[in-house]
């Protein structure tokens, strides 16, 4: 019996399929993920939205509050950035998902968010995992730096437990002695959580690389692997991008990149794939 419960495959057998406006993940469904690392400004976010959308994106992300790694850096705009990409949601109709990273802000972004993501550095921060367990919307929850899968189920445990049953996991690369990506993409987890969970697991490729040029192969390869959809970080002029700017691709870069994902998911035919 592994340590997490409701978690795991033998507490229930079927996929967990969460609703997201018209789009849903798990049990075969597909669900893409994309918008800048941090939202700059009202102008940038009301422009993307309707381009993402036209391309078949599901969700608009757009980091508010963001962890940075020096306190000298952009910290993102705060309330001003969960209006924005609330407003740029509601124009569109997409859901939008931002960062929750302190427990003294938990009302603020229920308010504006569709979906709360719970970033890497805050895996196992237990007292906002059981702050958004209390909460009626989904969760995305990314995988700690240097987590085990374990570790990181036990952590949607956390949530799960709470009463919230819509987590969607989120493997984001991990690190690794290989310091020429930012992480390294462990993308055998996509199949490992698949066999030991019933939750959907979707792929960071922006993250999980750091690097542009790789974000389309690390892409294909998570969905090759069955994941669930995809996070990806983009903007539409990446060298002036405030966050995350050298793994930032362009929206065309990305029209050209979800064409392969959808041909993959096509051949895989992920609708009958079970575990
Ligand atoms: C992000 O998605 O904006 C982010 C900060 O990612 P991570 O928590 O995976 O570093
Ligand atoms: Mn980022």
């Amino acid at each position: 019996m592994p340590s997490f419960q409701l978690a795991s495959r033998e507490y229930k057998k079927e996929d967990t399929v969460i609703h997201l406006g018209t789009a849903a993940v798990g049990g075969g469904n597909t669900l893409i993920i994309a918008g800048p690392c941090a939202v700059e400004n009202r102008e940038m976010m009301l422009e993307l939205a309707p381009v993402l959308k036209d391309m078949g994106v599901h969700v608009l992300r757009g980091g508010a509050f963001k962890p940075r790694t020096s306190p000298y850096s952009f910290q993102g705009l705060g309330e001003e950035g969960l209006r924005i990409l609330n407003e740029a949601g509601r124009c569109t109709g997409l859901p939008v998902v931002t960062e929750l990273m302190d427990v003294r802000d938990g009302e603020l972004v229920y308010r504006y968010a569709d979906i709360i993501q719970i970033g890497s550095r805050n895996m196992q921060n237990y007292t906002l995992l059981r702050e958004v367990g209390q909460m009626d919307k989904p969760v995305m929850l990314k995988r700690g730096l240097s987590a085990t899968i374990e570790e990181w189920l036990l952590a949607a445990e956390y949530i799960l437990a709470e009463g919230n049953q819509q987590v969607i996991l989120c493997e984001r690369g991990i690190r690794t002695f290989e310091t020429y990506t930012r992480n390294t993409l462990d993308v055998a987890a996509v199949g490992a959580v698949k066999n030991l969970s019933h939750l959907p697991v979707i792929v960071d490729p922006s993250h999980a690389t750091g690097r542009r040029e790789l974000v389309a192969p690390a892409a294909k390869a998570a969905a090759a692997a069955g994941a669930d959809g995809l996070m990806i970080e983009v903007h539409p002029n990446p060298g002036k991008a405030l966050s995350d700017g050298q793994q930032s691709i362009t929206p065309r870069e990305l029209a050209v990149l979800l064409k392969m994902v959808r041909a993959i998911d096509h051949a895989l035919d992920r609708s009958r794939v079970h575990y």
